[in-house]
């Protein structure tokens, strides 16, 4: 058996306050401890968990059980198990979901996405990058699915001394799957897609949209179309707009499958385009905004945040009296408190009534930890203007 790594006080406190992770710096065994799971102790030899060891990172140690029993298949099939059926009663039409959300799930660094009969799954960590077959094992045994991609070109893999790669670990992946998302079907692409493939932390948002939608619609930073197919079913004209071509592509494509023609595909910079619209006067009942991170690191919330209030006011401006707004941020680093003074911030320069109708987060595929912050990153929220 590998020999325990012994930690700090302060980092046997982390654990008992509910977070999985113990940094370096409270790390007191010396000597070269292989990547993988090893039993934990603190000073006085007394046994604190298991946890998976990350010999390059700042995040040495994530807690996988404070349990003494052997981390064998049975033990990583159980965890599978345990995630998919908390997940049994998604809504009907649903083929596109997170089975696995790291922490969230207790299984620290996997993500595991299914779309269909494809499972695309991430392992973002050196500790359970040792034991790769065991994890793969647990996911084909429990999911069943007709392939396994792996999905192993996130950037943090780098913090862990982790090539980045993207390979078919098990049976065959096709370039494109089709999905469900309620009554909307559309196209991923494990391969290429963002994140796995499609964000589908929004999904229970675009769902909410789907049911209130109402006016013309306005769906800015579309993606490859989601949103814009779902308030389509209930706007008479959608105005969706992205960046890239490439992503527009794809929406098309999309909206021909659920043969939604009332929506047009724009590509242009949003803060242009928004500027433009308000110039020509133009006015929706119901707007979407779901940018990309504006703030990646620390230091980039304050112009993180003066984007994100620039967009929102020039939406809320751009609302019909009744109109309604879903904007989003999923900057991990912009808190919910920062969020929504920012958009208090955003609605008094607006000079118009603006009801905070619902505040939402991230799907509940994704689940968020009280006790580990980086388990939500979403924040979302559903404004009306009076
Ligand atoms: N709403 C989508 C996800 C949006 S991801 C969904 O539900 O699936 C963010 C998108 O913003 C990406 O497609 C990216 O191409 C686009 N984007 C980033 N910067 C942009 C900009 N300045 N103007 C317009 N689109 C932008």
């Amino acid at each position: 058996m590998t020999p325990a790594v012994v930690v700090s006080a302060k980092g046997a406190a982390r654990w008992r306050q509910g977070h999985p992770w113990i940094y370096r710096s409270d790390v007191l065994t010396t000597g070269r401890t292989p990547a993988g799971p090893v039993p934990v102790t603190d000073r006085s030899g007394r046994f604190l968990g298991q946890a998976l060891f990350s010999p390059a990172s700042e995040i040495r140690l994530r807690l996988l059980t404070r349990e003494e029993d052997p981390l064998d298949g049975a033990w990583w099939r159980a965890r599978v198990e345990a995630a998919a059926a908390r997940r049994a009663d998604l809504p009907p039409n649903t083929t596109a979901y997170r089975v696995v959300h790291a922490e969230g799930d207790g299984l620290p660094s996997l993500i595991v996405d299914r779309y269909g009969d494809v499972v695309v799954a991430q392992i973002l960590s050196a500790g359970l990058e040792a034991i790769r077959p065991l994890v793969l094992e647990a996911i084909q045994e429990t999911l069943r699915p007709q392939g396994v991609l792996l999905r192993n070109d996130a950037a943090v893999r780098r913090h862990e001394g982790l090539p980045l790669e993207i390979l078919e670990a098990a049976g065959s992946v096709p370039d494109t799957v089709e999905v469900q998302e309620g009554g909307i079907r559309y196209l991923v692409s494990p391969r290429e897609g963002q994140k796995t493939g499609a964000f589908l932390d929004q999904r229970e948002n675009r769902l909410l949209l789907g049911r209130l939608a109402q006016g013309d619609g306005l769906d800015v930073f579309t993606y490859q179309g989601l949103f814009a197919l779902h308030v389509a079913g209930r706007c008479p004209r959608v105005l969706a707009v992205d960046s890239s071509t490439a992503a527009l592509a794809v929406a098309r494509r999309n909206a021909a499958l659920n043969a939604r023609d009332n929506v047009a595909w724009r590509e242009a910079n949003a803060f242009d385009l928004l500027r433009a619209l308000e110039r020509e006067g133009r006015t929706f009942g119901t707007i979407v905004l779901d940018p990309p991170a504006f703030a990646k690191q620390k230091s980039a919330v304050p112009r993180a945040l003066a984007g994100y209030k620039e967009i929102n006011l020039r939406a809320l401006r751009l609302l019909a009296p009744g109109g309604v707004l879903f904007t989003a941020s999923c900057s991990f680093h912009v808190n919910r408190a920062a969020f929504l003074d920012m958009l208090a911030a955003a609605a008094a320069d607006s000079g118009r009534r603006v009801v905070l109708e619902q505040v939402t987060g991230q799907s509940s595929d994704h689940p968020e930890l009280l006790t580990v912050p980086e388990t939500g990153y979403l924040k979302g929220a559903l404004l009306r203007v009076l």
